[in-house]
């Protein structure tokens, strides 16, 4: 095992492995919707999404997972990379980045708003928004992402708050 399993952020303890490193592959796996054909994320509705506007669309999963906020900010359009839009959007998308990290972060007793992109699965351009709960040291950096899978799902009534917050903090009229 390589030392990270010395990290206290380390979710797992016990006897663990590395899996063998496969040789590559001949070519890249499509992602879901590439070129946006049979792209899930475009024939979405509105009434998915927390929140949208004419250019972006921001949803929460239909269930609560182990972190107290967890979103994704999605382009309306398909796009597949960032270096794919227009300055125009990429500056809209930055201020909108901007927005949507405080918003999560009025929660309430949030560590940290970890901004995140990986594209890897489905290809249309999407962020990942994953609050850290503030005080719990071992949540820090990038396990955050596994330990949303590890904890226990957030208390439902708790999840729908949190979401509603940020929904009102993102509604026009609020500064
Ligand atoms: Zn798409």
């Amino acid at each position: 095992m390589p030392p990270v399993e010395e990290w206290a952020t380390f979710p797992f303890e016990g006897d663990l492995r590395p899996r063998p490193l496969e040789p590559p592959v001949e070519r890249e796996t499509p992602r879901h919707g590439a070129g946006g054909v049979d792209c899930m994320r475009c024939s979405a509705g509105d009434q998915e999404y927390l929140w949208t506007n004419e250019r972006w669309r921001l949803r929460a999963f239909d269930r609560p997972s182990g972190l107290p906020v967890v979103l994704v900010l999605e382009s309306r359009e398909h796009f597949a990379e960032p270096g794919d839009l227009s300055d125009e959007a990429a500056g809209e998308l930055g201020v909108l980045i901007a927005r949507i990290e405080r918003a999560v972060r009025g929660v309430g007793e949030i560590g940290r708003v970890h901004v995140c992109r990986w594209g890897d699965g489905g290809e249309h351009l999407h962020w990942w928004f994953m609050a850290r709960p503030a005080r719990m040291s071992q949540l820090i950096g990038i396990f955050a992402a596994v330990w949303d899978d590890v904890l226990p799902p957030l208390p439902e009534r708790v999840w729908r708050a949190n979401l509603a917050t940020v929904a009102t903090a993102l509604s026009p009229g609020t500064p």
